[in-house]
């Protein structure tokens, strides 16, 4: 090779590893105001998104099926220095009530600048028993709803050059025993927002999508679901909050959270081994 051709290929990798390694720096004022609608408020780690957010000085729709629970942490969010929090109970697993959520946000704040779907249906974490209604009802609340909100809610991300923020789960990148339904769920959201994010930027709107891939976290349900089952240490949920929202501000196409998941992830890509993963439990059949 010419050495001309040397330093193109040398200037060409390092812009590579430049555009790889490259994060935009967190801004927190970029929060100051800005409108979001969040799902699966109530609890775990979207009540603990709800709590940073109205630190950075946000303005909320805060979204799930118990209206009282909503009311404490709105409450919250308000002595926290939110600027306005507004409410609405509903239930992910009713077809419509995406579309009814997102029309409320709009009309109460003006538009949207952030879309936040972080709830789930209740999780089961055993061997797959059959149950193939339970898989079709957790279709609805952890996916169809997910893709309801976005359709529902990408008018007024694209007026604002928005973002939407996913939150998934190595069990959505990584198939884990116990977790068929769940797994499910989480990969058909990979598969459906990572194809959009492509469609976004083909048609030049201005809209990130953020897929955040979280490893166990220690809210009160995943605890419970595991307890016994595995033995993984388990991350706050505060933190796991915290990475979530300086994903979508900084408008990452992923973020993985504890951050070694993603090592773990591409060893996983170039080396797929069950018995990786199997070392990890300690399970005992019923
Ligand atoms: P929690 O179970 O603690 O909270 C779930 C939230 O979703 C609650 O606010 C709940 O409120 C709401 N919710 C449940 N069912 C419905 C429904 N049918 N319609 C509307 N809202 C509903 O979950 P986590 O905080 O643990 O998980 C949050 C996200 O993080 C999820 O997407 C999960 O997959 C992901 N994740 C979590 C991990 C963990 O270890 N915790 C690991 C990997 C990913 P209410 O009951 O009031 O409706």
């Amino acid at each position: 090779m010419k050495p001309i051709g040397k330093v193109l290929c040398a200037a060409g990798l390092l812009a590579g590893l430049l555009a790889f390694f490259w994060r935009e720096p967190f801004n927190p004022e970029s929060l100051v105001g800005a409108r979001v609608l969040l799902t699966g408020a109530s609890a775990g780690i979207g009540e603990q998104m709800a709590y940073h957010y109205a630190r950075f000085g946000a303005e909320m729709v805060l979204t799930a099926r118990r209206e009282a629970v909503l009311q404490k942490v709105m409450e919250k969010c308000l002595t926290l220095g939110a600027k306005k929090v507004f409410l609405i109970p509903a239930d992910m697993s009713s077809p419509s009530e995406p579309q009814k959520v997102v029309q409320f946000a709009v009309q109460k704040l003006g538009g949207l600048d952030y879309l936040v779907l972080n709830h789930i249906g209740a999780n089961r974490f055993q061997m797959w028993a059959g149950d193939v209604e339970f898989t079709r009802w957790l279709m609805q609340v952890n996916f169809f709803s997910y893709v309801a909100l976005a359709t529902a809610a990408l008018p007024t991300l694209e007026k604002n050059n928005g973002s939407l923020v996913v939150v998934s789960s190595v069990a959505g990148k990584i198939a884990t025993p116990f977790t068929t339904s769940y797994s499910a769920t989480k990969f058909a959201l990979d598969g459906f927002f990572s194809s959009l994010r492509h469609e976004l930027i083909m048609q030049g709107k201005n809209v990130s999508v953020t897929l955040c891939i979280l490893g166990l976290v220690d809210t009160d349900t995943a605890m419970e679901s595991v307890r016994g089952k595995v033995h993984l240490t388990a991350s706050p949920a505060p933190e796991a909050a915290l990475a979530i929202i300086l994903g979508g501000a900084t408008r990452l196409q992923e973020v993985f959270y504890p951050w070694w998941l993603q090592q773990v992830f591409y060893l996983w890509v170039l080396a797929p081994s069950n018995q990786v993963l199997q070392s990890y439990y300690n399970y005992s059949s019923p």
